[in-house]
């Protein structure tokens, strides 16, 4: 009988290949007492290890060809950078004079310290960049104890093809395990968000992180099958599954290299319909997928991710460094920079103390709210996106807005920025376009007054179904209740279309919903005409795009926006996929 062992997919695809376990684990740690006159010795140790470390580092570094995206060798430099910093490197140096202790003890304890501070963080991004520091500390750890690392090119031609088991990778590790051939990978920790999962995406290499695989239920060799978009591993199937599989997985093959055609068509419909595709960005590495993918632009560049992982807020010309980086790297193509929207689920210590502790924060001072409070933190900001705007084509958008009160003051402000830049003749784009995003129930509602005194609206569907339906989209619990397809948020949507149709206000969507495939069709009946979705997205997207002529499916859309049954909307918009 098949063994089926589940995980978070990471990435799409599926792999099939004999198992190549990579002999890791946790490195037990116990602590020795060093005598006095020995204490310099165990520190000289600790610096040659950590030395050690650091040329391994650069001996990958240079192997990794001169093509390899530049995502990659980040990754690479973020860890040789730590090897630099002295809470890694000095720290351990006290505690083994303080303590009198080995330096691997010595490393563990600054480690745990470290790793307390990351668990604390309340964004779930920065929380894995706790990875990161594991993953320099076990190296330092497998030279003190003179382990070699694993991804040491031992058994080359073993690895190719193989769909290496792990306990865990680090980023630098799955690079170069992807030069030796490797078909995917399976490892015990880790998250979606880590910097070995983005580098899995970014290299398309098929990966489930986070399985429990015990060491009997596969062995060396067993040949599995490793479906990414499924998070399913699979050993000791039978050959009918296997060959089922192998279908599966040359039509995604050729599904892939059809999709890639598309990148550098744009993105029309059947019927000749030209729809805005472009890309929501959170780091760096995304603007370059974004752009690998053939994203038209960025359409929600979420700039709350500068401020975290800090204890200041950025200034102004750091931001404004950021800014010109992303339009640089755009070359011509337009970016729409949100503002701030900290507070809620996003939190930085770089945000200014709130006075009490709110019960609801998704419902408190989040985003324009926070802003409008806190000129000190907001007007920087303002400043930076409209100086971006003198070297290229920049959009600037504000989170969360929910009354003409808001829509005033934050308008207002930005006019006087304005002057201020004026006077001090800085340059910027007076006409730079401003928008606004629709998640606030009240905004979609209210729809004709935003599309009216701004220039472009965008919909932001993972705040607008949380607010419509009162679920908050942090909350496991009711994740459940979750619906882009309740008639109530169908409805909302629609709404803002007409509205921004209306008074020629451009409507965008860059929540989740504009890159699930499975609602591609119905935005596009609905008259939606610009998507921003993830850059992995992109493509498919586009495909259906090409596939859909919008006079044919306008009305079955209509059809479907007077339904008030779930039931009934979702087999009407089953058949509309297929038409
Ligand atoms: C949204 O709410 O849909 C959105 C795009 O913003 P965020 O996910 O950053 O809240
Ligand atoms: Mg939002």
């Amino acid at each position: 009988m098949s063994i089926s062992i589940s995980g978070i997919g990471i990435s799409r695809g599926i792999a099939i290949g004999a198992v190549y376990r990579l002999e890791q684990g946790d490195i037990e740690v116990y602590e020795a007492v060093i005598p006095k006159e020995l204490v310099e010795d165990e520190i000289s140790r600790f610096r040659r290890a950590v030395r050690a470390a650091r040329q391994q580092l650069k001996a990958i570094r240079n192997s990794i060809p001169e093509t390899t995206p530049a995502d990659i060798t980040d990754f690479i430099d973020t860890h040789l950078l730590m090897l630099e910093d002295s809470l890694l490197t000095a720290a351990p140096l006290e505690l083994i004079r303080q303590r009198q202790c080995n330096a691997e003890w010595a490393l563990k304890i600054q480690r745990d310290a470290l790793a307390k501070v990351f668990d604390e963080m309340d964004d779930p991004y920065l929380r894995t960049r706790k990875d990161d520091v594991d993953h320099v500390v076990t190296r330092i750890l497998r030279i003190l104890i003179g382990q070699e690392t694993h991804t040491d090119p031992q058994d080359s031609t073993r690895l190719r093809d193989a769909i290496v088991l792990a306990h865990d990778l680090t980023p630098a590790e799955t690079a170069l395990l992807q030069h030796q051939g490797i078909a995917g990978f399976v490892t015990e920790s880790g998250g979606p968000l880590s910097h070995t999962a983005i580098l899995a995406r970014s290299l398309g290499l098929p990966a489930i992180v986070g399985t429990h695989i015990t060491p009997h239920q596969i062995r060396d060799g067993d040949t599995v099958v490793l479906d990414a978009l499924q998070g399913m591993l699979l050993a000791d199937v039978d050959t009918a599954t296997l060959k089922d599989y192998r279908r599966l997985q040359r039509e995604q093959q050729k599904h892939r290299i059809e999709l890639n055609r598309l990148k550098d068509q744009p993105a029309v419909t059947g019927d000749g319909i030209l729809i805005h595709l472009v890309a929501n960005v959170e780091l760096r590495e995304d603007v370059l997928a974004a752009r690998r993918a053939g994203a038209g632009g960025i359409g929600l560049y979420r700039t709350e991710f500068l401020f975290m992982n800090r204890s200041d807020a950025p200034d102004e010309e750091e931001q404004l460094k950021q800014y010109l980086s992303v339009v640089k790297t755009l070359k011509g193509l337009p970016v729409t920079i949100r503002t701030l929207d900290l507070g809620s689920d996003k939190k930085s210590s770089a945000e200014p103390p709130g006075e009490h502790v709110s019960a609801n924060p998704a419902l408190g001072l989040r985003a324009i709210r926070l802003c409008l409070k806190h000129a000190d933190l907001f007007r920087p900001q303002l400043r930076a996106i409209l100086r971006a705007s003198a070297k290229g084509p920049v959009h600037m958008m504000i989170p969360m807005l929910s009354s003409a009160h808001e829509l005033n003051d934050v308008l207002a402000l930005i006019d006087d920025v304005k002057q201020e830049l004026h006077r001090e003749r800085l340059a910027f784009d007076w006409n730079m376009p401003i928008g606004g995003m629709i998640e606030v129930p009240a905004a979609a509602l209210s729809a004709t007054l935003f599309a009216r005194k701004l220039d472009f609206l965008s919909i932001g569907t993972n705040d607008l179904i949380q607010y419509t339906l009162a679920i908050d989209r942090v909350d496991d619990e009711v994740t459940y209740l979750y619906d882009p397809l309740h008639p109530a948020v169908l409805r909302l949507i629609k709404m803002v279309i007409d509205a921004g149709q209306q008074y020629d206000a451009p409507v965008a969507m860059c929540g989740e919903m504009a890159g699930d495939t499975r609602y591609t069709r119905l935005l596009l009946g609905m008259g939606l005409t610009d998507f921003s979705v993830h850059p992995t997205a992109l493509l498919e997207v586009k495909d259906v795009i090409h596939h859909s002529r919008v006079a044919d499916i306008t009305c079955m859309v209509n059809n479907i926006l007077e339904q008030d049954e779930p039931v009934k909307i979702n087999e009407q918009l089953e058949v509309l996929n297929k038409m």
